[in-house]
C-alpha cells in the first residue's frame, strides 16, 4: 500500500489536485476536512463538537482525525493506496500516522507539498467563499486564525518529513495544469 500525504496551507489547491492524483495512482482520496464537514451537515455529535472549532479556524482534537484515518485504513481494501488530504496537521498526528502505517506493515510513501504565500491563501479563500459557501471561508478573522494555526502547528511537519527524506515541495502558485504535471513527475519517483 502507498500512503501519500497531500500537504499545504489552506487554499493551496489540495482539493483541486486530489482527484487527478487519486485516479492516476489508484488511490483513495481521504480529506479529513471533507469528512468533518459531512459530520457537521448530518448534525452528528462529532459534527456538533467540530463546528465551533472549525468556524473559529482552530484544529479539532488529534484523536478525532486519527480515528477517522484508522477507520479508513481498516475498511478500504480495493485500492493501491491512500491520498491523505489535510492530515496530518500536527506533529502528534504525524507520529500517530507512522504508527498506524507500521501496524499495516507499511510506511508513509511521500509528502507532496503545495506551497503558496500567505497573501495568495487569502485571495484564493475569498474567491472560494463566493463559490462553495463554507462558513470558515467567509470570515476574515477565521481566515487569519487558520493561517496562524497552519504556521504554528502544521508547518513544523515540513522539517519532520524532510528529516525522513520524504518531503517533495511543489510551487502551488502556478496554473492548475502546471501544478498537476509537477505533482505527477514527483509521484512517479516514489
Ligand atoms: P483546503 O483549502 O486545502 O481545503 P483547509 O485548511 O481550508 O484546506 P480543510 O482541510 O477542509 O480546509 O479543513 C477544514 C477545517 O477542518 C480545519 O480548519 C480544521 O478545523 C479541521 N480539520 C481538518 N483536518 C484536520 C486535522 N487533520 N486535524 C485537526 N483539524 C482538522
Ligand atoms: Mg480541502
Amino acid at each position: 500500500m502507498k500512503y501519500y500525504i497531500l500537504f499545504g496551507p489552506p487554499g493551496a489547491g489540495k482539493g483541486t489536485q486530489a482527484s487527478a492524483m487519486a485516479e492516476r495512482y489508484k488511490l483513495r482520496h481521504i480529506s479529513t476536512g471533507d469528512l468533518l464537514r459531512k459530520e457537521m451537515a448530518a448534525g452528528t455529535p462529532l459534527g456538533k463538537k467540530a463546528k465551533s472549532l472549525i468556524e473559529a479556524g482552530s484544529l479539532v482534537p488529534d484523536e478525532v482525525v486519527e480515528g477517522m484515518i484508522e477507520n479508513a485504513f481498516d475498511t478500504i481494501k480495493d485500492v493501491d493506496g491512500f491520498l491523505l488530504d489535510g492530515f496530518p496537521r500536527t506533529t502528534a498526528q504525524a507520529e500517530a500516522l507512522d504508527k498506524i502505517c507500521a501496524s499495516k506493515g507499511g510506511e508513509v510513501t511521500a509528502c507532496v507539498s503545495l506551497m503558496i504565500p500567505d497573501e495568495m491563501i487569502r485571495e484564493r479563500i475569498k474567491h472560494r467563499a463566493s463559490i462553495e459557501g463554507r462558513a470558515d471561508d467567509a470570515n476574515d478573522e477565521t481566515i487569519t486564525n487558520r493561517i496562524r494555526t497552519y504556521h504554528e502547528q502544521t508547518e513544523p511537519l515540513i522539517a519532520f518529513y524532510k528529516k525522513a527524506g520524504k518531503y517533495e515541495e511543489i510551487d502551488g502558485t502556478k496554473t492548475i495544469d502546471e501544478v498537476r504535471a509537477q505533482i505527477f513527475s514527483v509521484m512517479d519517483k516514489h
